[in-house]
């Protein structure tokens, strides 16, 4: 066994070996897999192998693409049979929210190429004559679906990797990892130690405890899951062609040909969780007790669909483990707590989404960043706060509750609440909706009565949809009140702060008591992040972002700490905030605030520390998301009540009322304000989101600056519209059509208050921008009207919010 490679994979099942290969493949053949047993010995030998590309967020459909086209890849360059099948699949809809569902997913598609439509139960029962259609309203065809035989697809990732070069070693258990000052690791097998650069865990089943020998914790827990094998069907044997994958998505279940019959598999109503405690050292190639009766309402359901089904015999039943995170998403990429060490755990589609994730891992590990934005799966989307129970109770709800559709800003019960502001029951007894963010809750909107207090469920306008538009109109019309705590808060003191901050920032950092927007950028030049920095006293600085993002940007901060005369620490846990927006704001702050608050002593992107009423230390910040004049406060949690109190008895007679998060987003909209995560991710450049006024060239060196100059031109441009929706809704994802032509795609939507239109942020082609043009919006299988808005929808200079 060699005892150096720059990258040691551990696992080989589907992950690690398809990690193992975009590494070779990308020119990194140092590299070695190191495998317990047999490769494939966790879950990937029992998969039922199944493959799609039409689902949402769009990264994942685009890992699925990806993934999809490797195996004729391997099979082709690399002579390795995968078993592929390439036969199109089908989502069946028995509901018109699914096809609503699968409308949205098939517009979102759109932007990556990805062919689907919908096809008429005539000729949904032409593809698939086991279909009984009269349980059906519709289906969506995708080109792109099929299967592979699983052990040949992993074995064959491991194949091409040696045949690039690299080492695999079987029947080699890890059993220690040990980080070396210098930030690499040894890993200890029971066959020698390997000093490694850079550590892959792929441990699949037993991510949990290879991660345990780092002495991190990963939200893991596996559970059991059922698929059948039915005999030779007759009606199968005499096709002559073979099926489509079969998706049935409100029935949580899945079927493709297997031979001359059927392999039918389920999310089962009841979740069974397995290995609770730690995945057994000997478990490998063995299967759980079945038990059918799980499976029988999915059965049932199918019988529905399939009636031949009923009269199958059984060939095999397959009960395996799988391990799955909180929300049933892989957890990958840079452990925030740990240098160079990189997951690959809790895939729950191997053979959807392996190489996907392999090819994502490897630039990570070789660029220092992934070529798109996956924080959708990143390991970083979990803190301290997805315990173990929380991960249980997660995990049981989305796998019991996969057959249910997942309507556009739905909040989940499940595990919540975890921390809570300290307003919180003030907010509840206001009817307060809550919605959770990186385990905090905050107030969405507020009902009229307490009965009213939960969101509808629909692809059309909900119930909040009004109270959300009157909440705009308040901000606009008098004074809104908003918690305001979910925000990634972060403070850098110390002499060095200011130099730091200026290596780290693409903007020039504010002056004492100023404050200033600035975008942090790669190594490459792709958005890192997007920060308000406010100078609060000399060589005191608060950053505030997206409070989601707080491991990702602190993972990205630490790689340029620790630096001599530099303090940076996170306070978004400990540091609650409140926000006041309207016209009638600084009359308030006036009233209440120690401080002269005039608008020629404290002007728009101003910042001070000060007293208001008696309560000391508040950091106020004069700012604007909603376009108003605006707002921020945050002092310690334990005075955010007392603060929160005083303003709303001394803000009544000024109109004051309470608003919450989604007035706040809806606003944005008639003002063209990115946000976060929608307009803003590490997919864009800073001038691709038209952030490029923020960066700062001439202020010296600072990341990505050099990356910056040298950019290709933009692909695409940041754009607003406004869409002739009428009774429905753009919620974001949606495609943008120029002259009939799909040219772009929605990233935010949404109706504003004051201009009572329905608003869409995206982004089109560059040779796409062009006003006057005759756009269309994809709502829900609709091509609706569009009109490209050059400048923002309400107040375009901005006179409101510097008033
Ligand atoms: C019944 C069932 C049906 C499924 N159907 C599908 C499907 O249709 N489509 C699909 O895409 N996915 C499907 N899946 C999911 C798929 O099987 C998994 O997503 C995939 O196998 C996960 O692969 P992995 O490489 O992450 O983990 P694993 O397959 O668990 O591999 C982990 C490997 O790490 C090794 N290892 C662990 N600890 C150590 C150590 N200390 N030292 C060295 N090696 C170690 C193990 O021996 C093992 O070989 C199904 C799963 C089940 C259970």
């Amino acid at each position: 066994m060699k005892s150096s490679a720059r990258v040691v994979v551990i696992g080989g099942g589907v992950v690690g070996c398809s990690v193992l290969y975009h590494l070779s493949k990308n020119g990194w053949s140092d590299v070695m897999l190191i495998e317990r047993t047999e490769l494939t010995s966790g879950s990937s030998w029992h998969a039922a192998g199944g493959l799609f590309t039409i689902t949402r967020p769009n990264t994942a459909a685009e890992i699925h693409r990806y993934t999809f086209q490797i195996y004729s890849e391997l099979e082709k360059e690399f002579d390795q049979s995968c078993g592929f099948h390439f036969t199109g699949g089908i989502n069946i809809c028995r509901t018109q929210d699914e096809i609503d569902s699968n409308a949205m997913m098939q517009s979102a598609c759109r932007r990556l190429g990805i062919e689907s439509h919908f096809i008429s139960l005539a000729e949904a029962k032409e593809k698939v004559p086991l279909l009984d259609t009269s349980h059906m309203v519709g289906a969506l065809w995708e080109e792109e679906g099929g299967h592979v035989d699983p052990a040949s697809a992993t074995q064959a990732f491991a194949a091409a990797a040696r045949k690039l070069g690299a080492d695999i070693y079987r029947h080699t258990p890890v059993i220690e990892t040990t980080q070396r000052a210098d930030g690499s690791w040894d890993v200890v097998t029971e066959n020698g130690t390997v000093h490694a650069e850079y550590l892959v865990n792929a441990a699949g089943l037993w991510g949990r405890e290879v991660a345990a020998l780092a002495g991190i914790e990963l939200p893991l827990v596996p559970v059991e899951h059922h698929y059948l094998v039915t005999d030779t069907m007759p009606e199968i044997e005499s096709l002559g062609y073979e099926l489509p994958q079969i998706n049935d998505n409100e029935t949580g279940a899945y079927a493709r040909q297997e031979g001359q019959g059927l392999l039918l598999g389920a999310y089962e109503k009841i979740c069974t969780h397995w290995a609770l405690d730690g995945t057994p050292l000997d478990f490998g190639h063995e299967l759980l007790d079945e038990d059918l009766s799980r499976m029988d309402w999915n059965f049932e359901k199918a019988v529905e669909l399939m009636p031949c089904l009923a009269e199958a015999g059984i060939k095999r039943i397959i009960n395996g483990p799988m391990i799955f995170s909180p929300d049933l998403g892989p957890l990958i990429g840079p452990h925030p707590a740990l240098q160079n060490y990189f997951c690959a755990n809790g895939v729950m589609a191997g053979f959807n989404q392996g190489a996907g994730i392999g090819r994502v891992l490897a630039e990570w590990i070789i660029q220092g960043e992934p070529d798109i934005d996956i924080f959708c799966w990143d390991v970083a989307r979990f803190g301290d706060w997805a315990s173990k129970s929380y991960t249980e109770q997660t995990t049981r709800y989305f796998y019991e509750n996969r057959s249910e559709k997942i309507f556009p800003y739905q909040e989940f019960d499940v595990g919540r609440p975890i921390h809570k502001p300290a307003v919180y029951d003030r907010l509840q007894e206001a009817n307060a909706v809550f919605g959770s963010s990186f385990g905090h809750e905050h107030a969405n909107w507020f009902a009229a009565s307490k009965a009213q207090a939960k969101d509808s469920l629909t692809y059309r306008q909900p119930n909040w949809w009004q109270p959300v538009i009157d909440e705009g109109k308040r901000c606009r019309n008098e004074l809104g009140l908003m918690e305001f705590s979910a925000m990634a808060k972060f403070e850098v003191s110390g002499p060095g702060a200011e130099n730091w901050l200026n290596h780290l920032l693409a903007n020039r950092m504010p002056k004492i008591g100023r404050m200033t927007l600035s975008p942090m950028l790669s190594a490459r030049g792709r958005l890192a992040g997007d920060f308000s920095v406010s100078q609060i006293e000399p060589e005191r600085f608060l950053l505030l972002g997206a409070d989601y993002m707080q491991l990702a940007f602190m993972r990205h901060m630490n790689q340029f700490l620790p630096v001599d005369g530099v303090s940076f620490t996170n306070l978004s846990s400990t540091y609650g905030g409140l926000h006041l927006c309207g016209p009638n704001a600084q009359a308030l702050i006036t009233r209440l605030a120690k401080h002269d608050m005039d608008s020629s002593s404290f002007p728009f992107m101003s910042a001070a520390e000060m007293t208001i009423g008696d309560i000391g230390k508040v950091q106020v910040l004069r700012v604007s998301f909603t376009g108003e004049t605006g707002y921020e406060m945050y002092l310690p949690m334990t005075s955010q009540l007392a603060l929160f109190d005083l303003l709303r008895a001394e803000g009544a007679n000024l109109g004051l009322g309470l608003v919450g998060t989604r007035c706040l987003m809806q606003t944005r909209l008639e003002k063209s304000f990115p946000a976060w995560a929608l307009e803003l991710s590490s997919d864009y450049t800073a001038v691709e989101a038209e952030l490029d006024r923020f960066v700062k060239t001439d202020k010296g060196d600072f990341i990505g600056r050099d990356a910056f100059l040298n950019a290709p031109a933009p692909r695409e441009k940041f754009a607003t519209f406004t869409v002739d929706a009428g009774d429905c809704v753009v919620w974001g994802d949606e495609a943008i059509f120029l002259d009939s032509k799909p040219v772009g795609y929605v990233t935010s939507g949404g109706f504003g208050p004051t201009c009572e239109q329905h608003i869409a942020l995206g982004y089109v082609n560059c040779d796409a921008y062009r006003p006057g043009g005759q756009y269309a919006v994809e709502v829900l299988g609709q091509l609706v009207a569009a009109e490209l808005q050059t400048e923002p929808l309400y107040d375009p200079t901005g006179a409101k919010m510097r008033a």
